[in-house]
Order: structure tokens, then sequence, then C-alpha cells
């Protein structure tokens, strides 16, 4: 017959992947004291992609409730309105230009969300943070 043995602070955990939910799983299970967690990673390098990353309020809340939300709103800014644009011509790639482009191709605004409201109806601003010095190249933070 199989036994497992109850979980308990020194039960072994091996958790798959160092993505965000195998971080905020591994950052839970240790403020719930279990202490031998082994995080198992096949990317090589971990670094930051791109400029930001949006954080929604369901997002922000997770985090507060793991206790770090204090330590990324700094370099977050709040998001008021975006404007969702049709990319340029001379912007895609060559293989992407033999295809045949829509008309919304001319930067012209395809939409317009205002996101001031979020913040009133979920507790949180949308924010979006940026990429700083120790996650990048260089900083972009907006004033
Ligand atoms: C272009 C793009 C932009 C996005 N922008 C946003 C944004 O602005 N805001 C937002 O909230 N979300 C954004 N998302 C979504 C967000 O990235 C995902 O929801 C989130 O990364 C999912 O986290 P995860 O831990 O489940 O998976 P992942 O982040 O994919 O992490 C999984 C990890 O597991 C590793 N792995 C896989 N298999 C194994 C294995 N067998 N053994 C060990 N390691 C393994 C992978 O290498 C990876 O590092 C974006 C996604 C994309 C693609």
């Amino acid at each position: 017959m199989y036994m497992t043995a109850p979980l308990g602070s020194t039960s072994r955990i091996a958790i798959a992947g160092a993505g965000m939910a195998g971080m905020a799983t591994a950052l839970s299970l240790a403020q719930k004291g279990f202490e031998l967690i082994d995080i198992y990673e096949t990317a090589s390098d971990l670094g930051f992609v791109g400029a930001g990353i949006q954080v929604a309020p369901n997002l922000s809340r997770i985090l507060q409730s793991l206790g770090i939300w204090h330590n990324i709103k700094g370099d977050a800014v709040e998001v008021k309105e975006t404007s969702i644009r049709g990319m340029s011509v001379s912007r895609l790639s060559m293989a992407t230009k033999s295809t045949v482009l829509p008309a919304s191709t001319t930067n012209e605004e395809l939409a317009h969300v205002q996101l001031t409201h979020i913040e009133k109806r979920y507790g949180l601003p949308h924010c979006v943070r940026i990429a700083t010095t120790h996650t990048a190249g260089s900083p972009t933070k907006a004033s």
C-alpha cells in the first residue's frame, strides 16, 4: 500500500518553472512555513523582457497579500488611459509586408480606453511596472 507522509514544514517541495506562478507558489509556501522548496527552471537566463509589465488590480492584490507590492509599486506608474493604434507599415518586418495589410496600419487610433475608473471600482489602479536599471539596460521611469 502506498502511504504519503503528512505535509509539514520539512516536506520537500519541488516546483517546476520560475515564472510568476512558480515564484508566487514558492513565496506563499515559504510564508506558510515550508522550508525545503526547490524551484527548477529550464531557461538559463530569466532576464527582463520588454519595457514593462502591466499590473492589473487582480495581480497587485495578490502581490499585496504576499507582502511584496510595496517593493514593486515604486517602479510602477498608473495607466490613466490607453490608445490602441494601427502599426505603421515601416515598422513591420519584411515577412509581414508581403502579406495583405489591413487599412489599420497608418497609426490611426483604433480604440481609446479610459482607465481612471479602475481604482475606484477595484480598489487598486491599473499600473505598468517599468523596467529599471536593475532589471533592464536603461531606466524609463515616467515622471
Ligand atoms: C508578450 C506577452 C506579454 C504579456 N504581458 C503581460 C502583462 O503586461 N501583464 C500581465 O499580467 N501578464 C502579461 N502576460 C502574461 C504573463 O506573462 C503570463 O500570464 C505569466 O507569465 C504566466 O506565468 P506562469 O508562471 O504561469 O508561466 P511562465 O511565465 O511561462 O513561466 C513558466 C516557466 O516554467 C519554465 N518551464 C517550463 N517547463 C519547465 C520544466 N519542465 N522544468 C522547469 N521549468 C520549466 C519556463 O521556462 C518558464 O520560465 C504577457 C504574456 C506575453 C506572452
